[in-house]
């Protein structure tokens, strides 16, 4: 898939609202020339009606605008209603295109992307995609229509003047032309610092019960100062520029405002224009500096706005690195075994986290891999699950290579307890059901029971309808792994992994907890556990020893005990 094809395009989003925007257009168009015939009527009113003391040209112009006026207003109503609609309506379809796309990145790109850098595209980069095509038909689109028009007329008043006053558009553009660049990549940089700083603001949300143990507190203010700063500077150099590109064209105006009047007075006073033309010349001409420093200023926002779309779309190059191949077939209930052979694999290039790693895990069995940390447990994981797929060898479900699979089924298949479980702050039902939307009351009451929690829930007053409160925080740390146990258990299908599932625990819960993973393994279901306590491990029907990303012993606690090997070391250092 090439670049382009992932990309947000506007233009296909545009041409399927093309009657909206025509009618929006037309109806702008004729704002514009309103506002444009207003001081262009001065010269009728002073020439043909006050000075001509004809007082029906002067109800023939006033119930003529009048009418105008009226219908005009309320058109404009109707054109917002339109135009806004439309706004809301790309906005969403470019946070639904993003955020879609997000579920399909892989582990890899959440594993090297602040979570503050995705969000501040969904806050700031949005908002000011928002103000730019939000504020441009008032700011931009209709300042262009009123200086077509206004130039027409003040041609049509006296040529001579008109030429003059047409030094406004160098004037007044050349600021936006030599600055836009260099607000432009002002406004790069201070976005990129925006987003630093959003994510230094939520990691230290997330992680206050740290900050606050170990005192951490000045220490957050500090780092947090040193981007602050950053931000600091680099806003004002963003605003300053933006800034300048209006300024500019504020000088401009002003200095050929007075020369205009000062060229059109004298030209009355020797009796080569009219009085009442001088006066629509001047109303006009005021109009016309009016919409050029309007839309020249509103440049910077096209700028940012532009800016903004870039960083969405920027997300969308990132490649999903596994994806479900053309084809992929729907992977079969569990029968007999997963094997990993001969898989090789590195986060990165420069390091072999797995190599050639070959082992077995058949249908019904426990197993759990243990070693000392960074060894390469979890990743084992990470590729069963197809978070990451091997540089070479395969894993193969059934026989078959999971890269085959669809992503979805073989997901299906799995239920998953990490050490630390997010529970959604809704109640205990919903955290249950979100890992199978159409369970039934009594799907949920089994597993819950075969977790032990069921008991508690029933106990609460509000039972099943409880609040989990936020991250789970409302529930006890042994009660959030029951329930999300009770998740895996109700979302998978025969295998149960469990990553570091017990480890945060104390000893007790624990020591429960493993009881609780025993019991439901002993019922048929495929359990693989990565622990770096031995004591959650020894009653598994195969234990792996690992080290350095292979495994360097395999069987049971008494058979690895026998070994005098690895296994023995580990477990005399942790009793
Ligand atoms: P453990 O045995 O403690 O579960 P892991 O499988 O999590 O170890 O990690 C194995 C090695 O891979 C470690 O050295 C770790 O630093 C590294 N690692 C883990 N995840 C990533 C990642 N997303 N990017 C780069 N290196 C990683």
């Amino acid at each position: 898939m090439n670049k382009e094809n992932k990309h947000f395009r506007l233009m296909p989003f545009l041409w399927s609202n093309k009657l909206v925007l025509f009618i929006v257009t037309i109806l702008m168009i004729l704002f514009a020339a309103f506002i444009a015939a207003i001081p262009y009527s001065m010269s009728f009113i002073i020439d043909n009606g006050l000075k001509a003391k004809n007082i029906s040209v002067l109800n023939i112009i006033f119930i003529i605008m009048g009418i105008f006026a009226i219908v005009i207003a309320f058109s404009q109503v109707f054109r917002d209603y339109l135009y806004l609609d439309f706004c809301s309506r790309l906005l969403k379809a470019i946070r639904g295109k993003t955020f879609s796309y997000l579920q399909r990145l892989s582990m890899c790109f959440y594993s090297k992307t602040a979570p503050g850098d995705v969000i501040s595209r969904f806050s700031s980069d949005l908002a000011v995609i928002e103000q730019a095509i939000v504020y441009a038909p008032n700011y931009l689109i209709i300042p262009i229509f009123n200086a077509a028009i206004t130039v027409f007329l003040l041609y049509n008043l006296d040529i001579t003047l008109a030429w003059i006053s047409m030094l406004i558009f160098p004037a007044c553009l050349i600021g936006p032309i030599f600055l836009t660049a260099k607000a432009s990549k002002a406004g790069y940089v201070r976005k990129k610092s925006e987003a630093i700083t959003i994510s230094d603001v939520q990691t230290n949300v997330v992680s206050q019960s740290v900050v606050k143990a170990l005192n951490l507190q000045g220490l957050s203010i500090n780092f947090f100062e040193k981007n602050n700063i950053r931000l600091h500077k680099n806003m004002l150099k963003a605003l300053f520029y933006s800034s300048l590109v209006e300024r500019s064209g504020i000088i401009a105006a002003m200095i050929l405002q007075v020369i205009v009047l000062g060229i059109g007075t004298y030209m009355t006073f020797y009796e080569y224009l009219q009085v009442g033309k001088l006066v629509a010349f001047q109303g006009l001409f005021l109009g016309l500096t009016y919409s050029v420093i309007t839309g020249s200023s509103f440049i910077p926002m096209i700028v940012q706005g532009k800016v903004g779309f870039g960083r969405v779309n920027s997300l969308l190059d990132e490649l999903p690195i596994v994806e479900d191949i053309p084809g992929a077939i729907e992977l079969a209930p569990f029968e007999k075994e997963i094997e990993f052979k001969n898989v090789t694999f590195g986060y990165t290039k420069t390091k072999k986290n797995l190599d050639e790693l070959c082992l077995t895990i058949v249908k019904g069995t426990s197993v759990a891999f243990v070693g000392p940390s960074g060894c390469g447990k979890s990743t084992i994981l990470n590729l069963l699950m197809r978070f990451y797929d091997p540089d070479s060898g395969s894993v193969t479900i059934d026989g078959c290579n999971i890269k085959k699979i669809t992503q979805s089924s073989l997901r299906e298949q799995l239920g998953i307890v990490l050490q630390d479980n997010i529970l959604f702050n809704t109640t205990i039902m919903d955290n249950l059901l979100a890992a199978k939307l159409d369970a039934t009351q009594e799907e949920v009451f089994e597993a819950a029971k075969k977790a032990e929690i069921h008991d508690f829930i029933m106990s609460l007053p509000d039972g099943y309808r409880t609040l989990a409160g936020e991250r789970g925080g409302q529930l006890s740390g042994g009660q959030r792994q029951r329930i999300a146990i009770a998740r895996a258990l109700l979302h998978g299908g025969n295998i149960l992994i469990l990553d570091e599932a017990t480890s945060a625990l104390d000893p007790v819960t624990q020591a429960s907890i493993n009881k609780t993973l025993a019991k439901i393994a002993k019922e048929g279901m495929t359990t693989i556990s990565v622990t770096h306590r031995l004591e959650s491990a020894a009653d598994m029907d195969k234990i792996f020893v690992m080290d350095s990303g292979k495994v360097v012993e395999q069987g049971t606690h008494d058979e690895l005990l026998s070994l005098n090997g690895a296994y023995k070391k580990l477990w005399k250092t942790q009793s």
